[in-house]
C-alpha cells in the first residue's frame, strides 16, 4: 500500500469511528513496538499494552533497553513516552524497528555530556524517563519531526545533522532545526 491510500484508509477508518487520527491509533487495544539501540546493538521487539492495560513485563524489558548504557542504569520509562512512538509509527507507516540514539540519562551521564556539548539541557528530561531520541528508517528524519509536532502531545527536537527526532511527554514544545520537507 502506498502511503496515500495509507492515509486514505486512515481517514476512512477515522470517519468511521468519529475519531481523530492520533485517537484511532490510541483506540488500537494492542500496541507493539521494535527498537534497536544504536550504541548497544540490543534490539527488542514487545507488545507493551493489550487487554486495556501496560504489560509489566513488557516494561521491564524496554526499561532494560532504554537504560543509561554508559553507567548501566536502569530506570522506569513513562509509558507515555512509548504510546508517542506508538502514534507516530502510526501516521507514518512502515514496521521498521525505531533506532534508538537515547533513551533514560543519568545524572552522571548528562553532566558529562553537558560538558562536551551545548545542546544538552540541564533539566534534561531523560533524567526522568520522560524523553527518546530516534530515528525510523525508511522515513526521512525530517518528516518525523513534522509528523510528532502535527501531534502536538509533547516535546519535539529535530536534529538534522545527528539525524534524529527528541520525543518527550513534556508540555508542547518545539526546537531544533528548520524541517525542510
Ligand atoms: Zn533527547
Amino acid at each position: 500500500m502506498d502511503r496515500r491510500s495509507f492515509l486514505r484508509g486512515l481517514g476512512l477508518a477515522a470517519v468511521g469511528l468519529g475519531a481523530c487520527g492520533t485517537a484511532l491509533a490510541r483506540s488500537v487495544e494492542r500496541r507493539l513496538l521494535s527498537f534497536v539501540h544504536t550504541h548497544t546493538g540490543e534490539r527488542l521487539t514487545t507488545v507493551y499494552f493489550e487487554g486495556g492495560q501496560y504489560v509489566g513485563n513488557a516494561l521491564r524489558r524496554v526499561n532494560e533497553l532504554l537504560r543509561d548504557f554508559r553507567t548501566d542504569t536502569v530506570y522506569p520509562i513513562d509509558p507515555g513516552v512509548l504510546d508517542r512512538l506508538f502514534d507516530l509509527q502510526a501516521a507514518a507507516g512502515g514496521s521498521e524497528a525505531f533506532q534508538v540514539i537515547c533513551g533514560y540519562r543519568s545524572p552522571t551521564t548528562n553532566a558529562a555530556l553537558r560538558k562536551a556539548s551545548s545542546g544538552v539541557a540541564e533539566h534534561s528530561l531523560h533524567l526522568e524517563g520522560r524523553a527518546i531520541d530516534v530515528r525510523l528508517p525508511g522515513v526521512e528524519t525530517a518528516r518525523l519531526a513534522r509528523m510528532a509536532r502535527q501531534q502536538a502531545s509533547g516535546g519535539v527536537g529535530y536534529y538534522q545533522v545527528s539525524d534524529f527526532v527528541h520525543l518527550d511527554t513534556g508540555s508542547v514544545r518545539i526546537w531544533g532545526d528548520p524541517i525542510r520537507v
